[in-house]
């Protein structure tokens, strides 16, 4: 590191001895009002890059709903019904383990992500800001302009052209709402449930349509006025990043070393920020990127490609703001694969392999068999002794099956009280008797295996005690 760029940092560190400016957010100001943010028409490479990224993923948001597997949705997340689809799979509350490994392998994928590459998801794949800045604030800028115009339609009167575009923009924001409210519920409960609404009508439909009101309010509410604060206030993945984030982590990041001190582009003695605010222009979430690694950055990249368009027209090289780790600035390091992300790598392989065995063995047919309650046993004049079960089971297929049961580990026989037919991906119950010999049985309670079988094929074997008299 040269002498100038050894002082410049040395500078910056000790004005960024101030943090006073993480003591406040950006979007409420000293009385604790509402700062609302008009952030700058983004342009540049990276804006177009992601503009292209958010085409792809909401053509996936409005098609995924109609994609179906053996007429079932693909993706499907009924919280009311229990009953969930992930890539054609349907998942029940008895795999709850599978579910449970799911969730933790992807906790530890996003931590993985996190300390690699930063706030990546938020900036280029988060709902919240695909829809809030590829959509809304798109259309605002359609309708109401860039930033100067925007300005100066709030400070007007309220006359023809300000309830025109207003009223214009708040309306196509609550259809928009409506639409979204429409295909999120479709994720809930089936595009076809929602379907349904619309052609039998709200009264029969009332609990579906209370649902799409909830959720098209809430959508407006967000993306028309609450915006970047719930990046900033409600999203807890944003406030996980103090914990995550180390100095080899990637991020949107000012090369402080480069940049300072601010000055003018003619000035030798300064370093490349020309101090022209450029960047904090067009920041959605209303930040000065200078100082630091902030929480409210949600990496949307609209920063780099502002002061990328001020480093071409002053003549100096691209990537004063970029992708960069605090390492790579400061020390002028290569990224590195730390120790911590090799040890995140290690658990994240033996998550997903478990998490893979499990979905592989996964049974089609999950069966709990408990002595029913208030039942010990039944001797019998020949000397036979019966017992009798409860079954419970759940058809995780997407056609009815037909099965039996055997007795695995005793001589004696099952007697069942109804066929077990089991409709497709649903819950069936049904009682059998199990009838043995006392010699059959060496204690009071015996453990009994019960085999599972369809089409003669054993699918699964369930256990249950047998209860006898004292020996
Ligand atoms: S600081 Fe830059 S990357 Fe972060 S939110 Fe603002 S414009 Fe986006
Ligand atoms: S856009 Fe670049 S040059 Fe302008 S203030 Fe921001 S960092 Fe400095």
């Amino acid at each position: 590191m040269s002498v100038q760029e050894s002082e410049a940092l040395a500078n910056y560190k000790k004005e960024m001895l101030d943090q006073s400016f993480r003591d406040s957010v950006a979007t409420i100001n000293k009385q604790g009002n509402r700062n609302y943010i008009h952030p700058q028409k983004p342009k540049g490479n990276l804006y177009n890059l992601r503009s292209y990224f958010s085409y792809f993923y909401l053509i996936l948001f409005f098609t995924l709903p109609f994609i179906k597997v053996g007429g079932e949705p693909i993706f499907l997340i009924n919280i009311l019904d229990r009953k969930f689809i992930l890539f054609g799979k349907i998942f029940w509350p008895q795999d709850f383990f599978i579910f449970a490994i799911g969730l933790l392998t992807f906790l530890v994928f996003i931590i993985l992500f996190t300390v690699a590459f930063g706030r990546l998801w938020c900036g280029w794949a988060c709902p919240q800001t695909i829809f809030m800045e590829m959509v809304f604030r798109k259309i605002e800028f359609l309708i109401e302009g860039d930033i100067a115009q925007q300005k100066r339609l709030n400070a007007m009167p309220w006359n023809g052209e300000k309830l025109f575009k207003k009223g214009g923009k708040l309306l196509v924001f609550f259809l928009l709402s409506f639409l979204i409210a429409n295909f999120f519920l479709g994720y809930i409960i089936g595009i076809d449930e929602v379907g349904k609404l619309v052609e039998e009508g709200i009264f029969v439909h009332f609990g579906t349509f209370s649902a799409l009101v909830l959720f098209t309010l809430v959508f407006f509410f967000v993306y028309s006025w609450f915006r970047e604060q719930a990046c900033i206030i409600v999203c807890p993945y944003g406030r996980l990043q103090g914990v995550l984030l180390d100095k080899n982590s990637i991020l949107v990041a000012y090369d402080y070393v480069r940049g300072e001190p601010r000055g003018k582009a003619t000035d030798v003695n300064s370093g490349d920020c020309v101090n022209c605010h450029a960047c904090v222009r067009v920041c959605p979430t209303g930040i000065d990127i200078r100082n630091g690694t902030q929480l409210e950055c949600v990496n949307c990249t609209a920063c780099i490609d502002a002061c990328n368009e001020i480093m071409d027209h002053v003549g100096k090289p691209q990537g004063l703001i970029r992708y960069a780790s605090e390492n790579n600035i400061a020390k002028k390091e290569k990224t590195t694969y730390t120790w911590r992300l090799k040890l995140y790598t290690i658990v994240l392989t033996a998550l997903i392999s478990f998490l893979a065995i499990l979905l592989i063995t996964r049974a089609d047919v999950s069966a709990r068999i408990i002595k029913t309650p208030g039942q010990t046993y039944q001797l019998y004049a020949n000397g036979k002794i019966s017992n009798l079960y409860n079954i419970k089971l759940a058809n995780k297929t997407r056609k009815l099956i037909h099965l039996d049961l055997k007795l695995e580990n005793l001589n004696g026989e099952i007697k069942l009280i109804n066929l077990i037919d089991v409709p497709k991906e649903s819950y069936f119950q049904t009682s059998f008797f199990v009838t043995t010999t006392k010699d059959q049985l060496l204690k009071r309670k015996t453990k009994i295996k019960v085999g599972i079988y369809e089409n003669g094929i054993k699918i699964q074997t369930a256990e249950a005690t047998f209860l006898g008299p004292t020996l």
